[in-house]
This record gives structure tokens, sequence and C-alpha cells, in this order.
């Protein structure tokens, strides 16, 4: 039996989880210092991240490679701004703009919202690609910046700094490139790794299901929720996950300044047609943020408290402050259509009349994304972009692409009647998002079931109820 202080070799942990064995606390350390010092090579971490997809992680190891993972770099302490610190991550989605709302939201009912957020990536779109969507918000804060924006605003939304779990830059990076991402430990670990590195008291997830999500099994979005839940739990952070519906985009917009915009209405107090599931879904995460973070008795009673919120202009203010903060120029919300300025625009019309029966969110994501909004690729750390971001390594998007749809889910639509508009960087670049809006909506008949925004919540004790059936 190798004593604790028996030399490891990065092989001999490949080899372990080639054969299905468990890493210890001590190998996992071992992997997670090489991956950040550059000390293990980029060849052999792939290795091992191949090996654990394929293997899979215990509950044990994925708590702590997540702890190590959030270890790896700095920690954020957001004690001494004097509110509970609450965050919401969601796992991508389409048109999904809930973070631009909850952040402003949650700050404005007492919370401390420190928002890590991410860049759109395949057919995902990203909270920091609509942000820089705003002419000159910073992404890109130190953490001292961030701190102060915090203490003045109540809410800060930035990218990974490269001092925040930095074992998951790496990792991840590499996960991209060798088909290694759709593990539920390997993103439990990552997701969580950043959060719990902000110093969250509390955390609310939201899970996608349904033709958007990444992970397109039913039953697998339920094992992520439960492990992210029982995960960030065990680590001290209060946490619920939602499993909420991505059977269509969420709401009518999906790109980066139109989703701004969109955003910026519905603080405002304004309720365009087709907002309703946005709206509906900010308030509900909010109101667990809320709850969580000790401002209300009941996830319901914080619901009426974000929607108030909403109503009644502070959630608004908070926003205008926040971008103002990060050097955003507030003179672009005066017009919000004035400020749209896409290179291209071609409308899409129904080819026949009937109800919007199915949506593939996927393709509309892939759609969404080839018309300049996304990027198909990140990239490694030190392999250099052509535009710096906070991460320093991935593909420029076009702020002004993106897809407007005029019908949803269920919508009747007549032959020739306009059900999307498509703004993309050139003329050329119409052509691909209209021929994945072709094969992605399909036009019947008879109107589809409807389907419920919220199939499922798990709190800590239905987690870990949940993760024990699962692995027996
Ligand atoms: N988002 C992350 O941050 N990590 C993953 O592994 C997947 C999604």
């Amino acid at each position: 039996m190798p004593s604790d202080s028996t030399p490891l070799h990065m092989v001999d942990l490949i080899r372990r989880k080639r054969d299905g064995l468990a890493l210890t606390e001590r190998q996992i350390g071992f992997l997670v210092a090489g991956a950040t010092s550059g000390s293990i090579p980029h060849e052999q971490l792939a290795a091992w991240l191949m090996a654990a997809c394929i293997r899979g992680l215990s509950l044990d190891e994925t708590r702590l490679l997540t702890l190590a993972m959030r270890d790896s770099g700095e920690r954020f302490s957001p004690s001494r701004l004097g509110r509970p610190a609450v965050d919401k991550h969601s796992t991508g989605g389409v048109g999904d703009k809930t973070s631009l709302l909850i952040a402003p939201i949650a700050a404005a009912c007492g919370l401390a919202v420190p928002m890590i957020s991410g860049r759109g990536l395949g057919h995902t779109g990203g909270t920091l690609d609509k942000l820089e969507s705003i002419p000159g918000y910073r992404t890109t804060l130190s953490l001292a910046e961030f701190e102060s924006v915090l203490a003045r605003c109540g809410a800060s939304m930035i990218g990974q700094t490269p001092a925040l779990a930095p074992a998951d830059r790496v990792l991840y990076s590499l996960r991209d490139l060798t088909g290694t991402v759709e593990n539920p430990g390997l993103i439990c670990s990552s997701i969580l790794s950043k959060k719990l590195a902000a110093g969250l008291d509390a955390l609310v997830l939201d899970v996608k299901t349904g033709s958007g999500s990444f992970l397109r099994d039913p039953g697998a979005c339920e094992f992520l929720a439960a492990l992210l839940v029982a995960t960030a739990e065990s680590a001290g952070t209060r946490t619920v996950a939602l499993l909420t519906n991505m059977d269509q985009p969420l709401s009518l917009t999906a790109g980066n300044w139109i989703e701004v915009a969109e955003c910026v209405r519905l603080l405002r107090g304004e309720q365009p047609e087709g907002t309703e599931d946005v709206r509906r879904l900010s308030l509900l995460l909010a109101g667990w943020m809320i709850h969580l973070g000790g401002k209300a008795a009941t996830p319901e009673a914080g619901f009426v408290l974000a929607e108030a919120a909403l109503t009644d202009g502070s959630a608004l203010a908070v926003f205008l402050k926040m971008v103002d903060a990060h050097g955003g120029d507030l003179s672009v919300f005066a017009d919000l259509d004035a400020t749209h300025k896409p290179g291209a625009t071609h409308v899409l019309c129904a080819w026949e009349s009937g109800y919007v029966a199915s949506m593939d969110t996927t393709g509309i994501g892939w759609a969404v994304q080839r018309t300049g909004a996304g990027r198909e690729k990140s990239g490694l750390p030190g392999v250099p972009s052509d535009r710096s971001s906070s991460l320093g390594w991935c593909d420029p998007v076009d702020p002004h692409a993106g897809i407007l749809f005029h019908a949803r889910l269920g919508s009747y639509v007549e032959a020739g009647q306009p059900l999307a508009t498509v703004f993309a960087t050139n003329r050329e670049m119409t052509v691909e998002p209209l021929g994945f809006l072709l094969q992605s909506i399909v036009i019947a008949p008879d109107p589809p079931q409807p389907i419920p925004l919220v199939s499922r919540i798990f709190t800590r004790e239905s987690a870990e109820a949940h993760l024990a059936n699962a692995v027996r």
C-alpha cells in the first residue's frame, strides 16, 4: 500500500481511472495542482478526462474534485459586503437572458449578487456576450473592482477571472476539444468550482431540459441537478435546482443586443407579448434566491418581492447603476431600436398554415450562432485570440446578430406570415441560419401539448434521496 509520501505519477492516475477505480483525495489534489501549474502535460490530462468521462466519477470523487478546483486559485470573500451573497447559474440555453433580470432584481431585494458568467459556446448563448453588446461594458474586473461595484450596486456581472478556479480553465478547454464535456461529475465540478470560489451563501441552479438542453436525456438532467445540489450543499452552500423547459427559445429574442433590449423593456415594467415565460422564470429563480438568502420566508414570498422590484423600477435602477459602474454607455438605452444595427436582415415567413408544433431548440441555437451572434469553439489558454476577453482565448461575436421570433410553440400561423427575423453580420451569413430554422421548426395541423416551464425542484433532501436511488 503506497504511503502518503509516495511520489505520484499522472500515468498511474490515468490507469486507475481507465480501470474504473476511484481516485483518493491526495491523487485528485495532485491532478488539479498539476493542471493549474502546467506541470502535467495536456495529453495526460486529456487522457484522464476521457477515462473519467467513460468510467464516471463517484459522488465522493466529484465532491473532492469540486473542492480541489475551487481551491486551485483565489477565493472571493463577499462577507465584507454585509449582505447575503447569492447567485444563479444556468446550464445554458437559447435566448436565456434571465441573468440580466435576476441579478438586479435580487440586488434590489437586499442581496449581494457576485455573478461570474460565461460566454456563448456552440448552440448556447452567454451572458458576457450579451453584456458586451452594451458599448464600454467591461466584463473583466479585478477582484478588488468586483467588490467595489458590488458594494455600490449590490450586483456585478463579470467573466471568470484568471484568479478564480484556474484549474477549470485548463480542464474545461481540454474537455471542449476532446469530446469529454458530457459527464455529470466533470460538469458538476466545473460549474461549482467557479461558483463556490465566489464565496456564495446560496445558489440557485437552472438546469435546462428539452430539445435545447445540452444533456438530452431527462434522466441525465435530473441526475446532474441532484448532483449539483448535493455537492454544493456538502460544501456549505444552500442550493436548489429547478429543472426548466428549453423546448423553445426563452421569449422572442436570441442573440446579444436584442436580448439586452428585451430585458430593459421588462425592467421598465413593460410586458411585451411573448415574454411571459422569461418574466415568470426570472421571478421564480429570483424568488428562490431571495428565500435562500434569508429575505423571504418562502420562495413564493420571494417571488412577490421580486415582482415588486421589477414593477416599481428598483431593479431597473440597480441595472443602470451596475452598467454605469462597469463603464457601459447608458445612452444606448434611450432608443433601444435605434441602437440595433445589424449588418443584414432577412424575414423568414411561414411556408404553410398551421400550428408551430415543435422547435428543435438546439438547431435554433445553431441558427443563432451562425448569424454571427455566437462562437463554435473556444480554445486553449495561451493560444492568442483576435479579441481580448476575460479568458483571453475566444472567438469574437457580433453584438447585433441574432434572431427575433414572431411566433412561439403552439402559435397559429398563416402561410406567408413572418415567423422569424434573422439579423446577421452580412447577407451571406443569413443563409445558414435560414437552413437551420427550416429544419428545426415544424408547422402542423394540430397544436402541441402544453409543457410546464418548471418540471421539478431539487432541494438538499430530495437531491440526496435521488442520488441514493440512482447509484444503488
Ligand atoms: N458549464 C461549465 O462551466 N462547465 C461545464 O462543464 C459545462 C457547462
